[in-house]
C-alpha cells in the first residue's frame, strides 16, 4: 500500500510553523509526512518506521525532500521567505548517494541554497556515530544546515553532539509539555538552553501548547518555539492562509 501511495503521489505533507520570539516572527515551516484517506489511519512516526522497514524511506524521503522545494519556491511567489525543515532517517544517512542528492537537489535551486534545514534525531545517529558524522559533515559542508531534533529525550552524548555540524537543537516535548508544573523541568529546559547558547546553537522548544510555556520559555531566552498554541501542522493551502491572516501578527500578541 506505501510503495503505490508514494508512486501514486497519495501521501502528503503537512507544515507546521516555528515562531521567533525575539520578534514574534514566523522563521520556518517543518514538513511532516501524512498519509490521509486511509480506512486505518496511521501516524506519522509509525509510516516512517514502516519505511524504514521496507526500504522506502529512501524514496519517502527523497519525494519530501522535492516537494520542500517547490512548496518554498510557491511560498514564495506568495511573499512568504522561509526556511523548511525535512527530517531525515538514519537509514537516509547510510545510503552512500544520500549527499550527492542533496547537494544536486539544491544546486539546481539556487533560491532555496541555506533555506532548507535537515532534521535528525539525537538517538538516531548515535546507532552509527561515525558513519552519521562523516555524512553530516559532507553535507554541511555543501551548505545544508543541520538541526537535532528531539534533543533531551533519550540517551545522548553529549562530546559526540557537540562534534555535529548543526547550527539548531530542537529541545523534546517531553522537556515542554509540564513546564509551568514542573519545576524541575524548568531548571532542565533552562540549563539545556544555556548550554547550547554557550555552544553555540540556535535553541528552539518543541510541542508549546499555552501563552504561559511560551512566556517561560521567552524568560528563558529560547530562540523559537513550535506547537499547537501557533497552529497543528496543517496542509499546504491551509498553511498559507495561516501565514496571509499572520502577517499582521493579530492572534498572537495580545499578551
Ligand atoms: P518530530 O520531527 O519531532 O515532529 C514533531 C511532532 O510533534 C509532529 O508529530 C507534530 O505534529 C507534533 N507536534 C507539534 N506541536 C505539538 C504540540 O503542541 N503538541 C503535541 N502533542 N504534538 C505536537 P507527527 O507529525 O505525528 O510526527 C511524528 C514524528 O514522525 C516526527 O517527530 C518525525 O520524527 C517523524 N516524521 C514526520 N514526518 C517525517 C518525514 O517526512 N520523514 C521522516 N524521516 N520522519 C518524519
Ligand atoms: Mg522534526
Ligand atoms: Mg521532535
Amino acid at each position: 500500500d506505501l510503495r503505490q501511495a508514494l508512486q501514486e503521489s497519495r501521501l502528503e505533507r503537512y507544515l507546521q510553523p516555528k515562531l521567533r520570539l525575539s520578534d514574534r516572527r514566523v522563521t520556518g515551516l517543518e514538513a511532516l509526512i501524512r498519509w490521509p484517506g486511509r480506512s486505518q489511519p496511521i501516524r506519522a512516526d509509525e509510516l516512517i518506521a514502516l519505511a524504514e522497514q521496507t526500504g522506502l524511506i529512501k524514496p519517502l524521503t527523497r519525494w519530501v525532500m522535492e516537494q520542500s522545494l517547490e512548496l518554498r519556491t510557491r511560498l514564495l511567489e506568495r511573499g512568504h521567505d522561509l526556511d523548511i525543515s525535512v527530517n531525515i532517517s538514519p537509514n537516509n544517512l547510510r545510503e552512500p548517494d544520500f549527499p550527492v542528492f542533496v547537494k544536486r537537489l539544491m544546486g539546481s535551486y539556487h533560491s532555496h541554497q541555506g533555506r532548507i534545514t535537515l532534521e535528525v534525531t539525537e538517538t538516531s545517529m548515535m546507532q552509527d556515530p561515525e558513519n552519521s558524522l562523516k555524512t553530516l559533515t559532507t553535507l554541511e559542508q555543501a551548505g545544508i544546515p543541520l538541526s537535532i531534533d528531539d534533543f533531551g529525550s533519550g540517551y545522548s552524548s553529549l562530546s559526540y553532539i557537540k562534534q555535529l555540524p548543526a547550527s539548531e537543537i530542537k529541545i523534546d516535548r517531553s522537556l515542554v509539555k509540564d513546564l509551568v508544573r514542573q519545576a524541575d523541568d524548568r531548571v532542565i529546559v533552562r540549563t539545556t538552553i544555556n548550554m547550547c547558547h554557550s555552544l553555540g546553537y540556535k535553541v528552539v522548544a518543541e510541542g508549546v501548547e499555552d501563552e504561559e510555556t511560551l512566556g517561560l520559555l521567552a524568560d528563558m531566552g529560547c530562540d523559537e518555539v513550535q506547537g499547537y498554541l501557533l497552529t497543528p501542522p496543517l496542509p499546504f493551502d491551509a498553511i498559507l492562509e495561516w501565514l496571509d491572516n499572520d502577517e499582521a501578527g493579530k492572534q498572537r500578541h495580545s499578551g
